[in-house]
C-alpha cells in the first residue's frame, strides 16, 4: 500500500504552483493519491478572502479528472482554527496502516515551528517539503536539528513506515502564488495561464476577488 499525500492548504485561489507540485510528488515519490484539504478557518493567517464554498469549488475543478487526485473537505466542517495536526489525527483514523505524507512548501516548513502541537505531526505522518523559488533549507535551529534526526534523501523510508520522516524534494520551480493572483484580478487583470481555465472561469464568475 502506498502512501498517501496530504497536500493542504489555503487554496485561495489553487494554482499551477500547487498542482504541479502535487502531481510531480504523486510521480516520483510513488504515492497512492494526492488528498488536496482545503483549510476551514487557517491559524496562523487572516481569513482566506474567498469563502469556503469558493474555494471547494475551485479545488474541484482544478483537480477533477486526474487520476490520483483526491479532494477532501474535512476541514471545512469543523469549528475552531484548522490545525493539521487534528486533520492528520481524523485521517489516521481512516487509514490506520497507511503512510501517510503531509506536503508543504519550503516558506511553510520554515514556520514549523509555531504550527500546533508540530512535534506530534511527525508522530502521525512523515513531512515532505517542496522547495520553492527564494527558500532555503534551514540548517540550524530547531528546524535544523529536526532535518539532523529525521530527514531522509530515500523514498522508500516513505514507503517502509508510517510516519517520522522529512523528505526534500526538488519540483518544478514555478514563482506562482495566489497573493500575486489575487492583486492582479484586484486590478482587472486576468490570471489566465497561472491556473486552469476551469478556476479562472469560477474567479470571474464569482468575483471573488474583485476587492479586498
Ligand atoms: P498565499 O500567497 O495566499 O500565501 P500560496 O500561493 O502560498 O498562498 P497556499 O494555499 O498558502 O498558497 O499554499 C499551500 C501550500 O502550497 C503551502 O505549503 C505552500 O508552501 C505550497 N505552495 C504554494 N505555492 C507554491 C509553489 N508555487 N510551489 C510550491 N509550493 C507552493
Amino acid at each position: 500500500m502506498n502512501p498517501i499525500g496530504v497536500f493542504g492548504g489555503t487554496f485561495d485561489p489553487i494554482h499551477y504552483g500547487h498542482l504541479r507540485t502535487a502531481y510531480e510528488m504523486l510521480q516520483a515519490l510513488k504515492f497512492e493519491e494526492v488528498r488536496f484539504v482545503p483549510c476551514g478557518k487557517p491559524p496562523h493567517r487572516i481569513d482566506p478572502f474567498a469563502d469556503s464554498k469558493t474555494r471547494l469549488a475551485m479545488v474541484n475543478a482544478a483537480t477533477q479528472g486526474q487520476r490520483g487526485f483526491v479532494v477532501d473537505d474535512r476541514e471545512l466542517y469543523r469549528e475552531g482554527p484548522s490545525y493539521s495536526v487534528d486533520t492528520l489525527k481524523t485521517l489516521r483514523m481512516d487509514f490506520p496502516l497507511r503512510s501517510l505524507a503531509l506536503i508543504i512548501g519550503m516558506d511553510a516548513f520554515i514556520g514549523l515551528p509555531k504550527w500546533h502541537q508540530w512535534r506530534e505531526i511527525l508522530e502521525l505522518a512523515h513531512v515532505v517539503v517542496a522547495h520553492r523559488p527564494g527558500w532555503r533549507a534551514p540548517d540550524i535551529g530547531p528546524l535544523g536539528e529536526l532535518l539532523e534526526n529525521r530527514g531522509t534523501h530515500r523514498v522508500d523510508d516513505l514507503h517502509r513506515s508510517k510516519s517520522g520522516h522529512i523528505y526534500i524534494h526538488d519540483v518544478t520551480q514555478l514563482e506562482i502564488s495566489s497573493t500575486d493572483i489575487r492583486d492582479l484580478v484586484k486590478t482587472s487583470r486576468t490570471p489566465r495561464f497561472l491556473m486552469p481555465d476551469a478556476v479562472c472561469n469560477i474567479i470571474d464568475e464569482s468575483g471573488c476577488y474583485d476587492s479586498d
